[in-house]
């Protein structure tokens, strides 16, 4: 089976922090991958735009460079990336400033899409919303990204959306979690939603419960001074996790538009419960041999800022309740692993005795590494030994379907850009969404401002504090281990 490759009109796509950090990882590697692949048509430009005073030819050869270094596999195909530095292009602009728009309106070209990327420092949103329509550079047409962190807080995300809002409308606006642009959260919808087989079960009857885990091994790295101000709740739980939950817990859509279905996954946000203080755990890394504690890493030796959190979820309404959702997320685990498990309940009868043990089906979604799923299936254990059980996993990785195709599933940064291009937001939150996630966690982080609460400490390559296994225990049931 061969992927197609449907190319996207021609456009001008602006980064505005095109020599930043997010820009030289992720975002020009992804566009020169989608040029490599043929999806970037030979009329589209990219315009970096920053501070720094650069020519046109010095800004390519960072581009070549950051190829280079963050797709030294790609960077092979010189002949594909020169003709890509071709189409890249370069001016200083000052976004709290009037310096470089005009250049920049000089090298746009008229009856083209217009994207602007905004990889910048949020609290520049705003400014270069206003700008752009100041300087006349985007239409009702042009289309805006925006980074996360969308806000701290409900107040904050609301005027931040306020502050788009008087200048771009929300058709325009595409709030990136790069989460949605996984091959397999994606494969997520078509499984539940183009076949008969599992919706019938996708309900708290069957399913036992939920675990989502999002685990790092890295530390707070480079980020400690923004860390120590956001945790582990802003930064993944709030976002990423909530979003994995949405498309787990969501109703089918009545179409796959946009916002069809937003307005589903919008209604799971606003079922979820307010979780009780001792349904939530945080942790903090203490120091190993090798590795620094977190107050280390971000030099704040009385910080109170969680690395870690776990927590039991519960959506109040007629398809989940009673169906708990356990959700985790943290700095210096054990391994580095993002997956989401829908444990089914027990057969209600064991016809083959106790011997047989317990077993149960397991749906597993794999984010990384090795995006795919499996479906744990309990069948007898081959030979003359009697009727024992065993779990084998019936394997949905589409790396087996697909075979060396599979290699070139675009990275999640890709794919959003791509459909920025295209003008579909169906794997972009809207403005209600983030607002009602921050609705549901401000209160809990507001509890633990309030009480003082400090995060337990946990080991460096731990599964966490003890007491997120409690978490679990208590409820007789325990966590997937976490490995690679
Ligand atoms: P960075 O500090 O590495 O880069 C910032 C960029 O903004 C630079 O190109 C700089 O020249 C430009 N800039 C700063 N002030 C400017 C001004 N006044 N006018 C014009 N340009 C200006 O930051 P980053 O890590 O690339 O992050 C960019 C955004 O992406 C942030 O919102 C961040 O939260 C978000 N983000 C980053 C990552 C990541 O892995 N780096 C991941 C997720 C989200």
């Amino acid at each position: 089976m061969v992927s197609r490759v449907i190319p996207v009109d021609s456009f001008d796509l602006v980064i505005f922090g095109g020599t930043g950090d997010l820009a030289r990882r992720k975002i020009l590697p992804g566009l020169f991958r989608r040029y490599a692949s043929g999806q970037m048509p030979d009329e589209g430009r990219i315009i970096g735009a920053a501070r720094s005073d650069m020519t046109c030819d010095e800004f390519r050869t960072m581009v070549k460079e950051a190829v280079e270094e963050f797709d030294p596999k790609s960077a092979k195909d010189t002949e594909n990336l020169e003709k890509f530095l071709e189409r890249v292009f370069y001016v200083a602009v000052d976004a709290k400033g009037d310096g470089g728009w005009k250049e920049l309106g000089d090298l746009l070209r008229p009856d083209m899409i217009r994207a602007f990327y905004f990889s910048v420092a949020p609290s520049l949103f705003g400014t270069i919303a206003e700008r752009l329509k100041t300087f006349e550079l985007a239409d009702d047409d042009a289309r805006i990204v925006v980074e996360k962190p969308f806000g701290k807080d409900l107040e904050t995300a609301r005027a931040l959306n306020k502050s788009l809002a008087e200048h771009f409308h929300e058709g325009q606006i595409y709030r990136i979690d790069h989460y949605l642009g996984k091959e397999t959260v994606q494969n997520l919808m078509a499984v539940r939603f183009g076949n008969m087989l599992f919706e019938p079960l996708w309900n708290s009857q069957y399913v036992d419960h939920i675990q989502i885990t999002v685990a790092e091994t890295v530390g707070v790295g480079g980020r400690g001074s923004y860390y120590d101000t956001s945790g582990a709740m802003r930064d993944m739980v709030q976002n990423h996790l909530m979003q994995l939950l949405c498309l787990i817990a969501m109703e089918p859509p009545a179409k796959f538009d946009p916002d069809a279905v937003r307005d589903e996954k919008l209604k799971v946000i606003r079922a979820l419960d307010p979780v009780e203080p001792h349904h939530i755990v945080r942790g903090q890394y203490s120091a190993s041999e090798k590795c620094a504690s977190y107050r280390e890493d971000v030099e704040n030796p009385r910080s109170f800022t969680e690395s870690f959190v776990a927590m039991r979820c519960e959506i109040s309404n007629w398809r989940w309740a009673g169906t708990p959702f356990y959700m985790r997320t943290g700095k210096r685990l054990k391994a580095r692993t993002s997956e989401i498990a829908v444990v089914f309940k027990d057969a209600p009868h064991s016809i083959f005795g106790a011997e047989a043990g317990v077993h149960r089906n397991v749906l597993t979604i794999r984010l990384q590494p090795n995006e795919g799923m499996t479906l744990g299936v309990t069948i007898k254990e081959p030979g003359p030994g009697g009727m024992r059980l065993v779990d084998v996993p019936l394997d949905m990785t589409f790396a087996e379907a697909l075979g060396p195709d599979a290699e070139e599933v675009p990275d999640a940064y890709e794919r959003l850009i791509m459909d920025v291009i295209r003008g579909n937001q169906t794997l972009f939150m809207r403005g209600d969404e983030v607002e009602a996630a921050w609705a549901w966690t401000d209160p809990i982080i507001n509890g633990w401002t309030n009480r003082n609460d400090v995060p337990k400490p946990y080991d460096t390559g731990s599964a966490g504090p003890d007491d997120a296994l409690m978490l679990m225990h208590r409820d007789g049931r325990r966590w997937r281990e976490i490995k690679e």
